[in-house]
């Protein structure tokens, strides 16, 4: 899918611009500075002045006699303030309010049926698993990866394991915090793999970041369910390391997993997760799900379906299955038609909605510290230790940015995908 993306006003929504270039190129589609050529249009809007708002009309309606063909995509403060005139505007497909801006990208797959596999469906950058911010920096401290998983085409881009010296990831975290980052997320091609060349493994690098810098907060990103390392869970006894696991499940059914060759069958995952669940109090986990995988039947789509129910996973990242050319999943017969995929996909997503309200319930009435993120100028919010969004009750000059507050949670949003919680301290 190519994307073409146009934008009016200010800064804000020029970098806003930016991290949806990033997040839409993480996700396999490709940028292109030439409407014509593209499959789908998103024009940022603007409406700071009349002069601004006759201007976004006329942006959009010239997007659209550009590439008639193309889907459309409006945002913005215009598309905000007149969400009906937008959406009747000539060929606009999807209008995607200012507060939804910053799952833009998500929102976009989901409603115009857009998801395919990302390149790497294991790395957080670009599958948007956690989200970048002032706060939170994402360290790189492994690439490669040993396995064969038959979907992925990593293992063949990226080679041999590599890891990056301990001590070179300590210096980096250590600098980033005294600029003011309060997280890092640890991140790898196959972070699991962490160490294997090095005499080392993930547990020794956690154990030592915890020790050798004052980090406030650290996570650690989408590991592989089979290769937790030794003793993993006791490392959540420390307060600073976060607890939120992803644990990439990709299907709820043995024969499917054991066509896209994963490592760990189904009883294997659930008694990861119950082990998980017993000793870490409040773990989130997350995962991901690959929809319509060559041959997958009816009967084994409902195996994954129920099992996934069974995990009650507080998020989960769906892709409909897309062949990667190289890998052995491409050559596999049956493959699942489009219609079908859409349709699992949907069921699915509507599965992971619950799951992430039933999630966020059981948080009510506990009192969390939570990292704020932003500057409050679109209200104040942040991530609760085991990441979930929480929309903060205080003033717009509370200067909450960036500290780490105890937060209330009282309510799920109407929505269905965030906290709503309230400061229990004076600011
Ligand atoms: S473990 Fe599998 S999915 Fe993950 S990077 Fe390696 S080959 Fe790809």
């Amino acid at each position: 899918m190519r994307v073409h993306l146009k934008t009016l006003g200010c800064r804000l929504n020029e970098a806003e611009l930016e991290s949806w270039s990033r997040e839409f190129r993480g996700l396999g589609h490709s940028l292109t500075q030439d409407p014509e050529q593209a499959d789908l249009l998103v024009v940022n809007t603007c409406a700071v002045t009349e002069e601004a708002v006759r201007k976004s009309r006329k942006l959009l309606g010239r997007a659209h006699r550009q590439n008639p063909e193309a889907r459309l995509v409006v945002t913005g403060c215009y598309a905000s303030l007149d969400p009906t005139a937008s959406a009747s505007a000539d060929g606009v497909d999807l209008v995607v309010p200012n507060q939804d801006k910053e799952q833009l990208v998500q929102i976009v797959q989901r409603e115009l049926d857009l998801n395919i596999m990302p390149q790497s469906v294991t790395e957080e950058e670009s599958g948007g698993l956690l989200a970048r911010g002032r706060q939170r920096a994402f360290i790189k401290v492994q690439d490669g990866c040993r396995y064969r998983c038959t979907f992925c085409i990593v293992t063949l881009a990226r080679g041999e394991e590599r890891s990056r010296p301990a001590e070179e990831v300590i210096a980096e975290i250590n600098r980033l915090h005294s600029e003011g980052i309060q997280e890092v997320v640890l991140t790898g091609v196959h972070l699991g793999g962490y160490g294997s060349d090095i005499d080392s493994d993930l547990g020794q690098l956690i154990d030592r970041v915890l020790a050798e810098s004052e980090i406030p907060r650290l996570r650690v990103g989408s590991l592989e369910p089979w290769d937790l390392p030794d003793n993993f869970w006791s490392r959540f006894d420390n307060p600073r390391f976060m607890p939120h696991l992803h644990l990439p499940l990709q299907s709820g059914s043995d024969s499917v997993l054991r066509r896209m060759a994963r490592r760990c069958k189904s009883d294997e995952f659930r008694r990861l997760v119950e082990e998980g669940r017993q000793q870490v109090p409040d773990l989130n986990i997350t995962s991901d799900i690959i929809v319509g995988f060559p041959g997958e039947t009816e009967v084994e789509w409902q195996q994954s379906l129920s099992f996934v129910e069974q995990m009650g996973f507080g998020h989960l990242h769906i892709f409909a299955y897309s062949p990667r050319s190289g890998t052995k999943a491409a050559g596999l017969p049956d493959p699942v038609p489009r219609e079908i995929k859409r349709q699992r996909s949907e069921q699915l997503h509507q599965l992971g909605e619950q799951m992430k309200r039933e999630m966020l319930e059981r948080q009510l009435g506990k009192q969390v510290p939570v990292l704020v993120e932003g500057d409050g100028s679109r209200g104040w919010f942040g991530y609760t230790p085991n990441y979930l969004r929480v929309e903060i009750e205080a003033p717009a000059d509370a200067a909450l940015q960036n500290r780490i507050i105890e937060v209330k949670l009282e309510a799920v949003a109407a929505e269905g995908e965030r906290l709503l919680g309230k400061t229990t301290r004076p600011l």
